[in-house]
């Protein structure tokens, strides 16, 4: 995990209170009403935004639509949309101290790791899908029919982007770098505690030069605005990042209305620290794998499988180096482990935590808040490090989502059993494994049931690697040059030559 001294002179923002971006202009929501967004280390009002209405969403179609139709956007030559969305990577780049103070105090993400992190990866996404975008086209089809064969990419129309709370910054840009490539225009709804940097990218992408109309941002709840943007008949289709239960029903609105949808679902994914491996390496990539973003991470690896015979001795290494891990203001640049995004999810964490207790699991390190009285933290949303030992594979602690910085630890005696035991959960976004063994490390990778698998390490993500899940952890996936695909359709024009 990089924790760098670049972020020193980073520090909280003043955010003014957010309006909705519709058709290039800002405005309240009809409906008027306004929500308060916390500072999650210091549960003290940071600013607030508008509290979108079924009607603003009506509103953000028929804008979308408008730009869709008029091909200000779609219309453009692929190098041209690459030329603009280049652009938004560069301004990216010159605002980044501004999105990181805007993302870490919304979320509660230190600043050093948003830095390093969040905000390289959407400058560069954008950069990706610009390149996609020149070279986006069809092909020449060789056929034994007298026709001369080719087929086209064509854009989809109005893309519903509806993302999660934890990374606000990445996760909408995975979706809205490949549709607007594509020659899409998007409605988005960021998640209604963590709206903020949704807003800020709209500024961006329109000082790049996207036109008004295609990007609309709507912020609000997910019961109203969110199903508004679902349920609506003029959108052509739904990129959806968030819960499996959500993500259910997404799909089931997206297959009444027979639109195209892509799920990114939940994730909880197993670790497998095998006899072989470099077990100073990998006790790093352990941590890392829990506690990147407080554990708040579809992709973390929650669920460690270790080979017995190192069992004991990885639980007090863990046991010690756990709790030294710096937790604290996001804002310090040492901090590695800042809040939980809002005070609920610190709540659902206690909940599994007890769960464990009583189902007799060993909690090795934390399990509870960290002691911050006294200090402008106290009113925080934070959560020590946890690590439980001794659950039984069938806990629900070790089966569910926890979605917070607790490793559940469990050993195992052989190959096939630490496979089969990180395939029993009902997700499979992210695996990994720990060995030093290259025959072990291809012959397992192929096993796991999961749409990314690291080996010796883990969360490298790239905007050239893609990732999304299988089983309940959803379809379709985002990065990579297969970002594009789900953004276009194929069109075959066959002309006979006689
Ligand atoms: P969530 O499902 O509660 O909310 C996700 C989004 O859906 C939010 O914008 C929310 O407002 C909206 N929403 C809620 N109800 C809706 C409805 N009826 N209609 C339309 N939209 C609605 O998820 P969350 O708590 O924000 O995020 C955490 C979850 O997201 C975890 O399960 C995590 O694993 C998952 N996640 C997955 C990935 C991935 O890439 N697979 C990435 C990040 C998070």
């Amino acid at each position: 995990m990089t924790v760098t001294d670049d972020t020193a002179t980073i520090s909280r923002p003043n955010i003014a209170p957010r309006q909705l971006f519709i058709d290039g202009q800002w405005r309240e929501s009809f409906g008027g009403g306004r929500t308060d967004i916390i500072d999650p280390s210091t549960g003290t009002v940071l600013t607030s935004a508008a509290d979108g209405v079924p009607r603003d969403i009506d509103d953000a179609v028929a804008a979308a639509r408008a730009a869709f139709d008029d091909g200000r956007w779609s219309g453009l030559p692929g190098r041209e949309r690459a030329r603009i969305l280049h652009k938004v990577g560069d301004i990216i780049r010159e605002r980044a101290d501004e999105l990181v103070a805007t993302e870490s105090a919304d979320v509660g993400k230190p600043v050093s790791i948003c830095r390093a992190a969040d905000v390289i990866i959407i400058a560069e996404q954008y950069e990706y899908c610009a390149a996609i975008a020149q070279t986006l086209g069809g092909s020449n089809r060789e056929t034994p029919l007298n026709a001369h064969a080719y087929t086209s990419r064509e854009p989809l129309g109005v893309v519903g982007a509806i993302t999660p709370f934890n990374f606000p910054l990445i996760l909408s840009s995975s979706k809205i770098a490949p549709a607007l490539a594509a020659g899409n225009t998007v409605v988005h709804k960021p998640a209604e505690d963590t709206p903020l940097s949704a807003l800020l990218m709209s500024e961006i992408l329109t000082e790049a030069g996207v036109p008004p109309g295609v990007l609309n941002v709507v912020t609000g709840k997910g019961s109203t605005i969110g199903e508004a943007l679902l349920q609506h008949r003029d959108v052509n289709k739904i990129a959806f990042t968030g819960s499996t239960d959500i993500g259910r029903h997404a799909a089931s609105v997206a297959g009444q209305h027979l639109i195209p949808i892509t799920l990114e679902l939940g994730g909880n994914a197993a670790h497998i620290l095998f006899e072989d491996a470099d077990v100073e390496k990998s006790i790093e990539a352990i941590i890392k794998g829990f506690v990147v973003n407080t554990g708040q991470f579809c992709m973390g690896g929650p669920r460690l499988l270790v080979a017995r015979p190192l069992y004991e001795a990885v639980l007090a290494i863990l046991g010690q180096a756990v709790p030294g891990i710096p937790l604290g203001d996001p804002f310090d640049p040492a901090t590695v482990i800042g809040p939980m995004a809002a005070d609920k999810h610190v709540r659902k964490v206690e909940e599994y935590v007890e769960l464990a207790r009583s189902e007799g699991g060993r909690i090795v390190t934390g399990g509870r808040r960290p002691d911050l009285t006294g200090t402008p933290y106290s009113g925080g949303s934070f959560y020590s490090p946890t690590v439980i030992a001794d659950l039984e594979n069938s806990s629900r602690v070790v089966q569910e989502e926890i979605f917070g910085p607790v490793l559940t630890v469990q050993p195992f005696d052989t190959e096939s059993e630490a496979i089969a035991m990180a395939n029993s959960t009902e997700y499979g976004l992210a695996a990994g494994l720990q060995t030093t063994d290259v025959a072990r490390a291809h012959s397992v990778a192929a096993q796991l049931q999961a749409g990314i698998v690291w080996v010796n390490d883990w969360a490298l993500l790239d905007p050239a690697i893609p990732f999304g899940g299988v089983k309940n952890s959803g379809f379709g996936r985002e990065y990579g040059p297969e970002a594009l695909d789900p953004y276009t359709k194929t069109k075959s024009v066959v002309i006979a030559l006689a």
